[in-house]
């Protein structure tokens, strides 16, 4: 599997002297090729999921796996290793750099890696082509909509020897239609490519559960907890 969450449990201080839990005892796995959606109401810790399933943060207890790696026994420079060559994350905001053509938008993610631009050239062409922009590619972000900048933001998401995709409300700046085909189109790069992939998102009439091109389940979370979780446990 190449994404696993084990009995992971989540504090923050709480500006007090106590913690507030924002993930409480959360197991979930995502498989190769398959898109998990993740559901529900505005705090009950969604992006903190994300969070710890990117290492970004460490929970207080459970296990991380990506890709068979119990991530939480590494130390900090590996962490980070992963989160730059396995783990490709999309914010609801693109963030994208106003200056760079959308090419060097995605050449950017690399030659942060420390590689060289004209080793991944072909690459980033590769991505934005599966990403519908080939056209668009010298092209500031400007100059391109916001369902464009979110195609730009993906396709530099999957830069690198991805295994795992997080995305976080992707569709929330966008209308009905470029909200369905950014799912698609992350169902589909992520079943090309066998990422596993977890989708939170608020916009469940784009998710087509189930469907050829929908997200393959569905998980509601409330107050920490991940609901409906042995849809995905087997
Ligand atoms: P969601 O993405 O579902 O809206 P979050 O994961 O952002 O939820 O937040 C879950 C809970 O954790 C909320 O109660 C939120 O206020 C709290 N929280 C999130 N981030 C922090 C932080 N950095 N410090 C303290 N509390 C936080
Ligand atoms: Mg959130």
């Amino acid at each position: 599997m190449s994404l696993r969450l084990s009995d992971v449990t989540l504090t923050y201080p709480d500006g007090d002297d106590g913690r507030v839990t924002a993930v409480d005892g959360a197991s979930l796995t995502v498989a190769p090729g398959q898109v998990i959606a993740l559901t529900g109401p505005s705090g009950c810790g969604k992006s903190s999921v994300l969070a710890v399933a990117g290492t970004l943060i460490r929970p207080d207890s459970g296990v991380v796996e990506i890709d068979g790696t119990a991530v939480g026994e590494l130390k900090e420079p590996e962490r980070a290793k992963i989160r730059r060559e396995a783990v490709g994350f999309v914010f609801q905001n693109d963030n994208l750099l106003p200056d760079l053509t959308a090419l060097e938008q995605i050449l950017l993610t690399a030659h942060v890696r420390g590689e060289r631009p004209s080793k991944n050239r072909a690459q980033a062409r590769e991505l934005l082509d599966a990403v519908g922009l080939s056209e668009h590619e010298n092209k500031l972000p400007g100059q391109l909509s916001g369902g464009m900048r979110q195609r730009v933001n993906i396709a530099r998401a999957l830069m690198g020897p991805r295994k795992v995709l997080l995305i976080d409300e992707p569709t929330s700046a966008l209308d009905q239609a470029r909200g369905r085909a950014v799912v698609e189109l992350i169902v589909r790069l992520s079943r090309e490519r066998e990422l596993a992939a977890l989708l939170v998102t608020h916009d469940l009439q784009s998710l087509e559960v189930g469907s050829a091109t929908g997200a393959d389940a569905l998980v509601h979370m409330l107050d920490g907890r991940l609901l409906d979780s042995e849809l995905v446990d087997a």
